[in-house]
């Protein structure tokens, strides 16, 4: 199926390395030009060049924190004058801190939705008054099974993605005349280098193994293994493109299975 994205223009956040970096690249694959951001320039331009290299498409890298207030006009502004338009919104972030509620004060809290709320509430501003005036443009947050299914130790994570949720669906509604659709994508277990850095460290707590603690995490994945990037970054191209043009205000578990509710 062709998904229609050949010539869009798509800003990714936080793509210099797992879910943000896999969305970018399949995004460029289906034909798209990417902005990418991340904080650290390095890293950021190694996998500009990576993507042009395995697809031939226009990337722009763009320095930036998506939790400095600055950022968001700073990049949309960038992605306009550098594409003349601006197709697709994808917002990602770093996970905020982890943690139970105890061992965290209301500062973690306010550092946190700085990062996993505020960063998507700025680029909407910014991003919304630029897709008004191209219909069928389209925005897709990057959230997490835990708005399904609060997870143990994440409890900014669980409560502040729930805010990012109540905002995509009023906003589906908001922007809808508009031709505007905006979606959630929730993934669950994702083998990007987050995460094996985790299941390193479980590991080395618990004297197993890397692949024992994979292992572990799959027992609990109807399909029986963790997603892999490239997987999650499909789901993503195709809520974000044209072949979606009747999905608007969903969000969509990307999670083998692994969670149980009917709901
Ligand atoms: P990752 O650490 O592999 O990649 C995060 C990317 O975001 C990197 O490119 C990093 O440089 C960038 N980044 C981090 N903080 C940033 C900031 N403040 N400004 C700009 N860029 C920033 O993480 P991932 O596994 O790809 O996860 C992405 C998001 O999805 C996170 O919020 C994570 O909590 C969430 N998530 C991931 C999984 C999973 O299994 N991978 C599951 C549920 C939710």
């Amino acid at each position: 199926m062709d998904l229609g994205l050949n010539g869009k223009v798509a800003l990714v956040t936080a793509a210099s390395r797992g879910l943000g970096r896999a969305v970018a690249l399949r995004l460029a694959q289906e034909g798209a030009r990417v902005a990418i951001c991340a904080r650290g320039k390095k890293q950021l331009e190694k996998t500009a060049a990576e993507i042009v290299a395995q697809t031939n498409q226009q990337v722009l890298p763009i320095q930036a924190d998506v939790s400095d207030p600055r950022a968001a006009d700073s990049l949309i502004r960038s992605t306009v004058e550098r594409f003349g338009r601006l197709d697709i919104l994808v917002t990602n972030a770093g996970g905020p801190p982890p943690g139970q509620f105890l061992e965290l004060t209301p500062k973690d809290w306010e550092i946190g939705a700085r990062l996993t709320l505020m960063s998507a509430v700025r680029l909407l501003y910014a991003t919304v008054p630029v897709m008004k005036k191209q219909p069928e443009s389209s925005i897709l947050a990057i959230t997490s099974i835990a708005v399904k299914q609060p997870l143990p130790n994440l409890v900014l994570s669980n409560s502040l993605r729930l805010s990012v949720i109540g905002l995509i669906k009023t906003l589906a509604d908001e922007l809808a005349p508009f031709s505007i659709r905006v979606n959630g994508i929730c993934p669950g277990w994702t083998r990007t280098d987050r995460v094996d850095q985790l299941l390193r460290d479980r590991a080395e707590r618990k004297l197993t193994t890397l692949e024992e603690e994979a292992a572990e995490v799959a027992i609990d994945i109807p399909l029986g293994r963790m997603g892999t990037p490239e997987e999650f970054a499909k789901a993503a191209a195709f809520l974000v493109s044209p072949a979606a043009s009747y999905i608007t205000g969903v969000s969509l578990l990307v999670d083998g299975g692994m969670y149980r509710g009917v709901m």
